[in-house]
């Protein structure tokens, strides 16, 4: 099971400074010696691995990082500067893959794990450096090397942090599609009907969150039916559930009941899953007539202790809201990061 978050990226490394040809010319030494410095070395791009970050979104846009070049050597033997690094911050997580060859690099999953994707050219040696007993007078120096390209493609395996749940029709994927920011690609999955999708949220300046639409979670689907127990061990690692409890009038079941059906059918599946910390949503109460009826709705899951919000996906109701919360429990839960 893999929801796949990639980029391309294209990195290259600076150039090397041309070594210097110069000869010392000062008063009174008539025939000084070669006194050409080196090149500076080119800078390199290097990835870093931090558990900060969870999306690969900042590659999104921006998708190619160049290094500066070494600066060339001077005369008076004056090295050139060497030319300054990139470095790029990934999530811990990332496999960084040769492009074009389709070669693994290095998996970066531990916090702070360093790679040199493109090392920078040499700067070339000043024609000082050849000066020897049988050649006093070099007249010529080594150019810089040139610094690497190279094109990678990052890979993070996501692993969802907030969960959706609720009936089929409780508004999920809408939900998902009005919060989220980004799609990232997501890979082939067996029940065709049953497509989960997984969005990232970008909420103010919190730290990105991954969000799965958990789709058509209805009975039996622990005993293998429907879902697919695979999809459902994927949703066992997300830190809270939102659990959306559509107010429309024309449902069959009143909402308590659809979200108590939900509840044993989590149960049925995992104890663990079940006393995931849980946010109840009421959605679409567009539909609703008046302060009143939501109210009345919402009153039977206060008296037994949910967490509550209330939304209408379609008119951008009470979004914001709901958004801060997740954003302000998630980062405890998923360990400080
Ligand atoms: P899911 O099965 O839980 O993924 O539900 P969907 O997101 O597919 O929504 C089911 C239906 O409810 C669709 O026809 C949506 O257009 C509608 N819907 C979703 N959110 C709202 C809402 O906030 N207000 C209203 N009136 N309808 C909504
Ligand atoms: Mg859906």
């Amino acid at each position: 099971m893999k929801f796949i978050d990639e980029a391309v990226i294209k990195v290259t490394a600076g150039d090397g400074g041309k070594g210097c040809v110069s000869f010392r010319r000062e008063k009174f030494v008539p025939r000084g010696g070669p006194d050409g410095g080196d090149g500076g070395n080119g800078g390199d791009v290097i990835l870093k691995a931090t558990t900060q970050l969870t999306t690969l979104l900042d590659f999104k846009y921006k998708k190619h990082f160049s290094a500066g070049r070494g600066v060339h050597g001077k005369g008076a033997q004056k090295e050139g500067r060497e030319g300054a690094n990139v470095l790029l911050v990934v999530p811990a997580g990332t496999i960084i893959y040769d492009h074009e060859t389709g070669e693994k690099l290095v998996d970066l999953s531990e916090e702070g794990a360093v790679f040199v994707a493109a090392r920078g050219g040499r700067g070339g040696k000043g024609n000082a450096y050849f000066k020897s007993s049988t050649r006093q007078a070099p007249r010529f120096a080594q150019p810089g090397g040139e610094g690497e390209v190279k094109t990678l493609r990052l890979e993070l395996k996501l692993l969802a942090d907030v969960g959706l749940i609720g009936y089929p029709n409780a508004g999920k994927s809408t939900l998902l599609s009005v919060i989220s920011k980004a799609r990232p690609k997501i890979a082939d999955y067996p029940f065709t009907t049953l497509t989960p999708s997984l969005g990232m949220v970008a909420h103010k300046s919190y730290p990105p969150y991954t969000v799965a639409d958990i789709p058509g979670l209805i009975e039996g689907a622990h005993e293998g039916k429907g879902l697919g127990i695979d999809f459902l061990k994927h949703v066992d690692r997300t830190k809270i559930l939102l659990h959306l409890v559509s107010v429309d009038p024309l449902e069959e079941l009143p909402p308590l009941e659809r979200f108590r059906r939900i509840q044993a059918e989590l149960k049925g599946f995992s104890s663990a899953l079940a006393t995931r910390p849980q946010v109840v949503v009421l959605t679409k109460i567009d539909l609703l007539e008046g302060e009143k009826a939501l109210k009345d709705l919402s009153r039977p899951f206060e008296k037994i202790g949910c967490e509550l919000f209330a939304i209408s996906a379609v008119n951008r109701v009470g979004l914001e809201k709901l958004l801060d919360h997740i954003s302000k429990i998630l980062p405890p839960l998923r360990g400080g990061s």
